[in-house]
């Protein structure tokens, strides 16, 4: 791997991770640099969401490690990765329900280090949606606006590289154009995210390039743009 890449935002050297006895993924080997957006695509269960766990270290490794910014972050906690600078929205968004969306965004407060200084207001600007629905209990919104809320909230921590696991599954096609929005934004402000989909359509409006799992093995990498060129790989390996 290039020591290069390495240095500047995240990258994952031939990880391998699992569940019990049974390894989910095998040598990954992956970079996001500040400022890209990589979309991780393959079918239900390939090892996407592993792929992500094993980064924020809610699984150990089996083998290979993961680097933010060149500094070996591996065998450190959750919270830890949180403070080197990852952000991580499970695909189960995991928002207090119980909470209104002002204290949902406070639970997500953490100091400033490197990354940009985001307060509840400048999150209202980037989700206008939310801004009404300030005082009103998380658990009565949306699919689409508990999603901007799961990502706002991530957002409070202000990482430097965001892992999403399928933010637009389950949305009306008007919300996955906004949170496409969202995406190109942050982008532009210098994030680098690391993206899970099961599918392009969403991908191909917001991501660089592609890597492409399945069983476990990273199986394709290339730009969004030569994915879109290639039937046989997306037919082989994506549900298109
Ligand atoms: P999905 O879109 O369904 O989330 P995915 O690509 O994210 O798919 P993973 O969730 O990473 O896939 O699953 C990879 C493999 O690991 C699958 O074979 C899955 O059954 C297995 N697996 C996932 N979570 C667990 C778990 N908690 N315990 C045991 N095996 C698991």
């Amino acid at each position: 791997m290039s020591t290069n890449l390495t240095r500047n935002g995240l990258a994952l050297d031939a990880v391998s991770a699992g569940y019990g006895q049974a390894l989910a993924i095998r040598d990954i080997t992956l970079t996001v640099t500040p400022g890209e957006v990589v979309a991780l695509l393959g079918r239900n269960g390939a090892g996407k969401s592993t792929t992500l766990k094993a980064v924020m270290g809610m699984l150990p490794l089996r083998g290979g490690q993961v680097l933010m910014d060149g500094d070996e972050i591996s065998g450190r906690p959750v919270h830890a990765r949180a403070g080197a600078g990852i952000g991580y929205v499970p695909e189960d968004r995991r928002i207090f329900t119980g909470l209104t969306v002002a204290e949902n965004l406070e639970s997500g407060r953490r100091p400033i280090e490197a990354g940009r200084d985001w307060t509840p207001d400048r999150l209202f600007d980037l989700f206008p949606n939310l801004a009404p629905a300030r005082d009103r209990h998380a658990g009565q919104l949306s699919g689409g606006e508990q999603q901007m809320l799961a990502l706002a909230r991530t957002l409070m921590g202000n990482p430097r590289m965001l892992l999403l696991d399928e933010p637009s599954e389950g949305l009306a096609p008007v919300i996955v154009d906004a949170l496409a929005r969202v995406v190109k934004t942050l982008k532009q402000e210098g994030l680098g995210i690391l993206l899970c989909e099961q599918n392009t359509s969403f991908t191909t409006k917001v991501a660089d390039r592609a890597a492409i799992i399945e069983s476990g093995s990273l199986q394709y990498e290339g730009s969004m743009g030569q994915l879109a060129l290639d039937d046989a790989v997306r037919k082989r390996y994506l549900a298109v």
